[in-house]
C-alpha cells in the first residue's frame, strides 16, 4: 500500500516504464538459455504469444489490438528476432575469448566439424556471419540495431506463424532508424498522463475502430471518417497549416507522426483535445 502511495503504481507508470519492466524483468526468463539454439518453430509461436500477451497485460490493451502497432510504437522485434541475435552473440564471444585461449582455440577446431552445433546454428541463422565481422562494439550495437529495425517492419514476423499479417493500423507509425522510443510513452505527472494516454490509445488504434458513427448514423468508424465528421480535420488544418502531406490519411497521425519525438506538450495537448473531440461527437462520450 505504501508502495502505491509512492508512485509504485501501475496506474501512474507510463506505457514506457511499463514496457521496459517487461524488457528488463520478464523477457529475461523467457529467454533463458535462448542463446545456444535456434528454436523450433511450435517452441517460437508458444515464446511470441506470451511476449504478445505480456505486453497487452502491461499496457492493459484489449486481445483485438493490432500486433504490428505494437510492434512499432514499441519497437519490440520478434522472439524469433531474439533468439537469432542472442544465438549470433553467444557464438561470436565464444569465438573471442580472449582470456581463455585454450578454450577459444577448442571452440576454432569444433567449429570446424561438419556435424558440429556451430554448423548447425549457421544454417539456420543468417545473422551469425554478418555479426561475426562486427569489429568493435559500436559496429556490433549498430548492426543489430539495423537486424530489429528490420524485423519490427515486415508484418509477417511477430505473430505466430499460421497468423495472417495486417498492417493497416499501423503501417503508418514511424519507426525511428535509432530505434528511439517515441516521447509520447513517457510521461513525468499524471496531468501529462491524461493526454498522452490518449495518443497512445490512438495510436493502437483503439479509438476508431469500425464501431458505429453516432454524429452521421454511419456504421464503419474509420480513423479517417472520424477525423471529418467530427470537424476536427479543419481545425487542425487551420491551425496547422504547414501540414501538406497526407501520407498518413488524415491529419491527425499526420500532425502526431511529426512530433513523436522531443517534447510537444502544447501540440499533444490539440491532438488529445482532438480526440476527446471525436468521442463526444462521434462515439456519444459524455464527459
Ligand atoms: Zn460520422
Amino acid at each position: 500500500m505504501q508502495l502505491v502511495k509512492s508512485g509504485y503504481s501501475s496506474k501512474y507508470w507510463s506505457s514506457g516504464i511499463k514496457f521496459g519492466v517487461y524488457k528488463q524483468f520478464i523477457r529475461p526468463t523467457a529467454e533463458y538459455g535462448l542463446q545456444l539454439k535456434i528454436m523450433d518453430t511450435s517452441v517460437l509461436d508458444a515464446l511470441e504469444a506470451t511476449q504478445l500477451k505480456a505486453s497487452r497485460i502491461l499496457l492493459q490493451l484489449p486481445w483485438n489490438c493490432s500486433i504490428q502497432a505494437i510492434r512499432r510504437l514499441f519497437c519490440m522485434e520478434s522472439m524469433q528476432c531474439r533468439n537469432k541475435i542472442l544465438n549470433a552473440k553467444f557464438l561470436r564471444s565464444m569465438h573471442r575469448l580472449e582470456d581463455y585461449v585454450q578454450i577459444t582455440r577448442l571452440v576454432q577446431i569444433t567449429s570446424n566439424e561438419v556435424k558440429s552445433i556451430y554448423k548447425d546454428c549457421l544454417k539456420q541463422n543468417e545473422f551469425i556471419r554478418d555479426l561475426e565481422t562486427a569489429s568493435t562494439k559500436s559496429e556490433l550495437r549498430c548492426k543489430i540495431r539495423n537486424i530489429r529495425r528490420s524485423d519490427i517492419l515486415d508484418a509477417k514476423k511477430g505473430c505466430k506463424s499460421s497468423t495472417k499479417p495486417s498492417t493497416r493500423i499501423s503501417d503508418s507509425i514511424p519507426v525511428s532508424k535509432s530505434l528511439r522510443l517515441s516521447s509520447i510513452l513517457f510521461w513525468k505527472t499524471e496531468e501529462e498522463g491524461e493526454i498522452q494516454r490518449d495518443l497512445v490509445r490512438w495510436r493502437l488504434g483503439r479509438i476508431a475502430f469500425h464501431q458505429e458513427c453516432l454524429n452521421c448514423n454511419r456504421e464503419s468508424l474509420s480513423r479517417k471518417h472520424a477525423t471529418l465528421c467530427s470537424g476536427i480535420d479543419q481545425v487542425l488544418f487551420d491551425k496547422y497549416e504547414e501540414i501538406e502531406s497526407f501520407y498518413s490519411q488524415n491529419i491527425l497521425d499526420t500532425v502526431l507522426n511529426k512530433y513523436m519525438y522531443g517534447n510537444h506538450i502544447s501540440i499533444w495537448k490539440d491532438i488529445s483535445w482532438s480526440i476527446n473531440q471525436i468521442q463526444k461527437l462521434c462515439l456519444g462520450f459524455t464527459n
